[in-house]
C-alpha cells in the first residue's frame, strides 16, 4: 500500500456498518476512489469527509482492497456555497456530473482542475447558471460526445445565424436549414454562445452577460443535448429544475 499526499474533493459519503463510513474522493493524482473511515463519529478525519470539502489529503491507496485517509491539511470549505441553497444545488449537480463522467481510479487532473475552478467561481458569486452551462458543455467529450458548434455541417462556413439539427448532430446555416425539416428552430444566439462555452477561458467570464430569457433557452437546449446524447438522470439535476419553481413561489411571498 502506498502513502501519498494529494489534493482531493469529497464527492459523497455513506454509512457503512454501524459506525463506519465509506467516502468517495476525487483525488488529483489518482482519480476517484472509495476510502474507508472506521468509527467515523470519533475519527480525526470526520471534519473533512463532508461533500464539497477540498483538502490536501494524506492517503493510503490500495489498488486491490480498501483505501484509507491517514490525515489531511489545508482544508477548503466553500462557505458561500454551503450557505446558499441555490449555489449548493448547482455545485452539487456539477460534482455529480463530474462523478458520472469519470471511471474509478483513472487520474484526470485536468478535470479536477476544471471542477475546482468552477466551484471556486460559484463560491465567489459568479453566475452559477452560466458556469454550470459551461461545465456541461465542456464535459460533453468526457461522455464521448463531440459536437461542432463552430461551422455549418454542409458548407463549413462560420459566424452565421446557425440552427442545430439533432438528426444530423450539427449546425445548419440558413442556406442549409432545409437539410433537416425537424431542425431545432433555435435562437441563433444559442449556438453562438455554446460555441463560446466550448473554448472559453475563465478570465473571459466576466465579459459574458446573458439575460434571463436567453438563460432559459440555453437551459432547454443543453437539456435537449444531454437527453439526446448523454442520457443521464441525476437527482441533483431534478432538484435544480424543481428549485426554479420554488424560487418563483418564494419570490411571490
Ligand atoms: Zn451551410
Amino acid at each position: 500500500m502506498e502513502t501519498k499526499e494529494t489534493k482531493g474533493l469529497v464527492l459523497y459519503n455513506k454509512d457503512f456498518r454501524e459506525d463506519d463510513k465509506l467516502v468517495k474522493i476525487f483525488t488529483e493524482s489518482d482519480g476517484k476512489r472509495m476510502f474507508f473511515v472506521k468509527r467515523a463519529r470519533k475519527s480525526k478525519v470526520t471534519p473533512v469527509i463532508q461533500p464539497l470539502t477540498m483538502a490536501n489529503f494524506i492517503l493510503k491507496i490500495n489498488e486491490t482492497g480498501l483505501s484509507y485517509i491517514e490525515d489531511y491539511k489545508e482544508v477548503e470549505v466553500f462557505k458561500q456555497i454551503n450557505t446558499d441553497i441555490f449555489k449548493l444545488a448547482y455545485a452539487s449537480y456539477i460534482v455529480a456530473l463530474a462523478d458520472s463522467a469519470i471511471s474509478d481510479a483513472i487520474p484526470d487532473p485536468a478535470l479536477f482542475a476544471f471542477l475546482s475552478k468552477t466551484l471556486t467561481l460559484i463560491n465567489k458569486g459568479l453566475d452559477y447558471d452560466i458556469l454550470t452551462n459551461i461545465f456541461e458543455i465542456q464535459l460533453l467529450d468526457h461522455f464521448g460526445v463531440s459536437l461542432n458548434f463552430n461551422e455549418c455541417l454542409f458548407c463549413h462556413r462560420k459566424n452565421l445565424p446557425f440552427d442545430f439539427s439533432h438528426r444530423l448532430s450539427g449546425l445548419l446555416c440558413p442556406d442549409h436549414y432545409d437539410k433537416d425539416p425537424y431542425r431545432s428552430h433555435l435562437n441563433p444566439n444559442i449556438p453562438y454562445l455554446i460555441n463560446q462555452f466550448q473554448t472559453i477561458q475563465f478570465d473571459e467570464l466576466k465579459t459574458i452577460s446573458v439575460n434571463e430569457s436567453l438563460k432559459k433557452e440555453l437551459r432547454l437546449f443543453i437539456d435537449a443535448l444531454y437527453d439526446d446524447y448523454v442520457g443521464l438522470k441525476l437527482k441533483s439535476k431534478t432538484f435544480i429544475d424543481d428549485l426554479g419553481k420554488w424560487g418563483n413561489i418564494m419570490k411571490q411571498d
